[in-house]
């Protein structure tokens, strides 16, 4: 069997023509298979969506009950029959739930990771590499420049600001799913102990990651019935990028604005968005940490999603493993 016959691009995502069914689709179908809760793969208006508990909780949270026909919880490990074709979930490593999908028929099997990781995160189940003949993953730091420092010591840039400038609310930009939860979390790792502040749009999410067993410490609201710009004085205030761009940040005290992502490895994209202390801290693989995956795995084949898709073809055509970039359209991830 041709790996196209059991999975191909389409314009809506990656297609199973033998048991019918989507994987992240980005638009609404029949059946869907999701990977992960970012809203560039898990979205709303599916008939059947079968995912972690995790994923499809954090579906109800952010689209609210009804945001498919009918649901299918998968757990980690656990071969499930779909249309004849057998798939299976494993751990991603990227957000809480997150999951890669193996697909299996007549011997074949294809891997899809969706998004995921390498480095420690302690707020969600970690990487698991999952033996395949096809390999499909994503690029989004797939250029040799990208390496990611330790996220304990960009932490430690973020506790020593707060130390320097301990006049300054601290406003750290987090996407609302995973790496606002992730930045709190490395922040009590490293013995932060005083109330972190959060902006509304993350309160649920916290709190759902709080009831899996995450330890978030003392969360309070970024909030204050009379503004009162001394309140948060010295404070650090985690919300999402979008936050920090309008009105909301300005009733801060001498507002000092950090961003933790992927991105922040770019100095440009730091200026450009008015990033003073730009925190690398991404949810995604970078170079190494995608070549690596790849040399251990020794896939017959790698199939390269989205992101920068030329150099991660060139460096398997050069390791001697086939690739090919399948230019998968839509996925412009939110938790980089
Ligand atoms: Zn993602």
């Amino acid at each position: 069997m041709k790996p196209d016959q059991l999975l191909r691009p389409m314009p809506d995502g990656l297609y199973c023509p033998l048991g019918d069914f989507h994987i992240d689709p980005v638009r609404p179908v029949e059946r869907a298979l999701i990977t992960h809760g970012h809203s560039d793969h898990a979205r709303a208006g599916h008939g059947f969506v079968l995912a972690t508990q995790q994923t499809l909780d954090i579906m109800a949270l952010r689209y609210g009950p009804e945001f498919c026909g009918s649901a299918q919880p998968a757990r980690y490990g656990e071969r499930l029959d779909v249309g004849g074709v057998s798939v299976s979930f494993h751990p991603a490593g990227h957000v809480l739930g997150s999951a890669q999908i193996a697909v299996e028929a007549n011997g074949l099997r294809i891997v899809v990771s969706g998004d995921y990781k390498r480095d420690s995160d302690p707020t969600c189940a970690p990487y698991e590499p999952v033996a395949c003949d096809v390999f499909i993953t994503e690029a989004t730091f797939g250029l040799p420049v990208f390496h990611h420092p330790d996220p304990r010591a960009e932490i430690e840039k973020l506790l020593t600001s707060i130390e320097q400038f301990p006049e300054r609310s601290h406003l750290v930009g987090a996407y609302s799913l995973g790496k606002a939860q992730r930045v709190i979390r490395l922040l009590r790792d490293c013995g932060y102990d005083r109330p972190i502040h959060i902006h509304g749009s993350l309160a649920k999410l916290c709190d759902y990651y709080v009831s899996q067993g995450i330890d978030l410490g003392d969360l309070r609201p970024a909030t204050l019935e009379k503004s009162d710009p001394s309140a948060f004085r010295g404070a650090i205030v985690v919300g999402p990028p979008s936050a920090f761009q309008d009105r909301w940040a300005r009733r801060f005290n001498e507002p000092l604005v950090a961003f933790a992502s992927g991105w922040m490895m770019v100095r440009q994209r730091a200026k450009q968005g008015g990033v003073e202390l730009p925190l690398v801290i991404s949810d995604h693989c970078d170079w190494p940490e995608l070549t690596e995956t790849i040399r251990e795995l020794a896939p017959a084949e790698v199939w390269v999603t989205h992101g920068r898709e030329e150099a991660l073809v060139r460096w398997c055509e050069l390791s001697g493993i086939p690739a090919r970039p399948l230019y998968l359209v839509g996925y412009e991830d939110e938790g980089d």
